[in-house]
């Protein structure tokens, strides 16, 4: 299923749960505002390509609008507008004052050198830089793009409004990054996995771990629960997939990757196919790549008990359904993979201070934002929440929270 049909479906369900009336539900489903842009640049051997740029601001009720921005040659408006809403109810799920957004430029970073992907981001900057701002719109890093990439949208964004740090999140620490962000969403991840856990009686150390995606997001989740005794059975990338059914060494993995760009030829465990990965045997699987990737065509399949959604929308309606009947929790997206843009908001925050926290101290906060109670108490003592699946009923949390100004500045009567 479409990304945005399947997110707009999760919406409509929860705000069906809420009673909401379906003049305010159509003007939360209809983004603020979408943006779209020729990016033209001459490449390395002075041929010219031209790729196409989004960015569209989904909600701005609760405060500036964020999220990433992707490189990715799958970016096309539906994905990027079903990634925006997702970005408005995290940030209200973690309660964090913002809204939500998202961008992406349909390209390969791979296929581009570092001075390509320089002059391309800097022309999308160019093109879109009167329409974000430290009090509208603040964007990060996402799949295919990193610290480095925000650097070259800051010092772009900075030629036209001046020095402002905090147009963008996922910096470089020289520039006004923030200590901990990398790991923001994996840690972030493993903070939430360990809190459901305990509350179900169970500890990381005692669990097998299956990790799909070994980037970003996958490599610290994978770092994580091996250094707090989690046996992680099975990883994989585009590259390939390794299993070992006493515990991958993650640390040699790491290293291995370095060193070869690949999991393949790995020595400390043996060579799997990569789509197996989601069906294998294990206790908690942890989809950290592409949205979609659990479907009806495997959803039947999976053995784990517990899914962590670290990345975006991995689960679509129907595997939901699936997965439900078959009693494996689901930890959604818009709670699980929250630790990044946490991190993002002190970051912002630090850069309006203009004072750096250390580490010790961001991922402290990061844990208390990532357990904080409420979330759950509100769910419990509401009986229809109680009864719905934790996706839809954290859907309908943070739709309440978006609400106030909702009904409003749209003169719903
Ligand atoms: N791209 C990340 C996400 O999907 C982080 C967004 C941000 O930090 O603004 O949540």
């Amino acid at each position: 299923m479409n990304a945005l049909a399947a997110t707009n479906r999760n919406f409509r369900h929860a705000s069906r749960l809420l009673g909401l009336d379906s003049k305010i539900e159509k003007s939360l489903l209809i983004p603020f505002r979408e943006i779209k842009v020729e990016c033209t640049i001459p490449k390395d051997d002075g041929s010219l390509v031209s790729y196409v740029g989004f960015r569209v601001q989904h909600d701005n009720a609760r405060g500036p609008m964020k999220g990433g921005i992707r490189y990715h040659p799958e970016v096309d408006p539906d994905e990027v507008n079903a990634l925006a809403q997702l970005m408005t109810w995290k940030t209200a799920v973690v309660d964090i004052p913002y809204g939500g957004a998202k961008g992406g430029i349909g390209c390969n970073p791979k296929d581009l050198s570092k001075s390509e992907l320089e002059r391309l981001t800097r022309v999308f900057t160019q093109k879109i830089h009167d329409l974000i701002g430290i009090h509208t719109d603040v964007p990060a890093p996402d799949m295919g793009t990193n610290a480095q990439t925000m650097a070259w949208i800051l010092d772009e964004y900075s030629k036209f409004h001046g020095h402002s740090p905090a147009i963008v999140t996922g910096k470089p620490i020289d520039l006004g990054g923030s200590l901990g962000r990398e790991a923001a969403t994996g840690r972030g991840v493993v903070y939430a996995t360990e809190a459901l856990l305990t509350e179900h009686g169970k500890s990381i150390k005692d669990l097998t771990f299956a990790i799909q995606g070994f980037g970003n997001v996958g490599s610290w989740v994978a770092r994580l629960i091996h250094e707090k005794g989690g046996k992680v059975i099975a990883v994989s990338d585009i590259t390939g997939a390794v299993k070992n059914p006493s515990g991958i060494d993650i640390k040699e993995l790491l290293k291995h990757k370095e060193r070869t760009g690949s999991l393949k030829d790995f020595n400390g465990g043996d060579a799997m196919d990569a789509h197996e990965l989601l069906v294998h045997e294990c206790d908690v699987l942890i989809p950290c790549a592409l949205g979609g990737v659990l479907n009806r065509e495997n959803a039947a399949e999976v053995k784990a008990k517990y899914i962590i959604e670290a990345a975006n929308h991995p689960t679509d309606p129907e595997a939901d359904k699936i997965l439900c009947k078959k009693g494996v929790l689901i930890l959604p997206d818009i709670y699980a993979n929250a630790g990044g843009v946490t991190v993002s908001y002190f970051e912002w925050v630090q850069n309006i201070q203009g004072f750096m926290w250390d580490e010790e101290k961001v991922n402290r906060e990061l844990r208390r934002y990532m357990t904080r109670d409420t979330r759950y108490e509100d769910i419990g003592q509401n009986k229809s929440l109680r009864k719905s699946n934790l996706r839809i009923a954290m859907a309908s949390m943070a739709i309440t929270s978006s609400l106030h100004i909702a009904s409003s500045t749209h003169h719903v009567t």
